[in-house]
């Protein structure tokens, strides 16, 4: 197993941290399985270990989790090294044994502070999605609020969220709790990245470990429940290697778990523009694609590439069956992300 030795060199000599390290601040999640909360650094030495760690500056975040840390850790590991733009940057993960008598061990998993806000946070404003254009420009763009530059916003969100998931699936990471809730918009990079590996499935090496309290959120979660073999392995102290391979990535193509929650995103996001056709998603739906929007459709009649093409990429990823899912390179090449391009509106990247 070359990669587990690789990974412990390169964990070896990046500078450790412990709980001292942290003076932990305002909470900002507490699940079953641990509490995540804003931390600043104790002292000088403290900052220089994270400075060492490719962070210049600023607050972090500090996840103490139960024993379920370590399969977490391990999942934040490979993304640092594999496709690090993908998530909240990872800075390190220990286990910190808790006072005599208070039980098992703790693990904490210590990020950058992105900051403040998630997709979830953004999308209950009712300045949504304007208030993402803001984040991602710095200024506002010069066309008039209505629903092509609602639409542009949105496409650029999926685009670097379906980037943010092929990075991850590439790297043959399933993360399962694909929401908003767990997307955090990267106030240094300007993107949106994905958060909290806690449920999340390395199929290379075959790490699939969802406790049994562990439950799916069922309000994204795709319809079929298991996405690998149903044989979880028992709470390991350390990653196991089981022996599920790669050829049950091909067979059962779990990646598209989490397209179908991406999918549901990408249709939550246009709630708003819904609302205003009374949910009549028929109406919705010839109000958001050009065929119904004749500023969007001058000089496009010969090619009429872009007729019902959102409609399109929303369908093929909320598909019930998984086989007949869209994957996230796909989907990035799909003909909805070139629509700006043949239409001469490329405002945003
Ligand atoms: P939980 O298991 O509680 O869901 P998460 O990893 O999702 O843990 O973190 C909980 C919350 O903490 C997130 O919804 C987000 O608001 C915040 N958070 C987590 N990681 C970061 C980060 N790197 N930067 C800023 N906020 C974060
Ligand atoms: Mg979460």
């Amino acid at each position: 197993f070359d990669m587990f030795v690789l990974a412990f060199a390169e964990r070896l000599f990046r500078p450790t941290f412990r709980k001292d390290d942290f003076v932990l601040g305002k909470k900002l999640g507490e699940g079953a399985f641990g509490v995540v909360c804003k931390a600043s650094l104790a002292n000088p030495e403290a900052a220089e270990k994270v400075k060492a760690n490719g962070v210049m500056q600023g607050d972090v975040v500090v996840k103490k989790a139960t024993e379920y840390g370590a399969v977490e850790i391990w999942m934040n590991e490979r993304v640092r090294r594999a496709c690090a733009s993908s998530c909240a940057d990872f800075l390190y993960g220990f286990r910190e044994s808790k006072a005599k008598g208070k039980g098992a061990e703790e693990y904490w998993l210590i990020w950058r502070f992105e900051g403040e806000d998630t997709l979830y946070d953004l999308m209950q404003s009712k300045e949504f999605p304007y208030n993402v254009e803001t984040k991602i420009l710095g200024d506002v763009q010069d066309l008039p609020k209505g629903i092509s530059r609602e639409n542009k916003i949105i496409q650029t969100v999926m685009r670097q969220l379906l980037f943010a998931l092929d990075g991850l699936h590439s790297t043959g990471i399933v993360h399962r709790d694909i929401k908003p809730q767990n997307v955090i918009f990267s106030e240094g990079s300007r993107t949106f990245k994905i958060i909290d590996l806690g449920a999340a499935a390395d199929l290379r090496v075959g790490i699939n470990y969802i406790p049994k309290e562990f439950l799916l959120d069922p309000r994204y979660a795709a319809p079929e429940q298991y996405i690998m073999s149903t044989q979880t392995p028992s709470a390991p102290s350390v990653p196991v290697a089981t022996t599920l391979s790669p050829v049950l990535w091909q067979l059962n193509l779990p990646d598209r778990f989490d397209i179908y929650s991406l999918g549901l995103i990408f249709l939550q996001m246009f709630n708003r523009q819904l609302k205003r056709c009374d949910y009549d998603l028929v109406a919705w739906r010839n109000l958001v694609e050009p065929r119904a929007n004749a500023e969007l459709r001058r000089g496009f009649d010969i090619m009429d590439l872009d007729d019902g093409i959102g409609w399109e990429l929303l369908t093929s990823m909320v598909r019930y069956k998984a086989r007949q899912r869209i994957s996230a390179k796909a989907a990035l090449a799909h003909p909805y992300f070139n629509r700006e391009g043949l239409l001469g509106l490329s405002v945003m990247q």
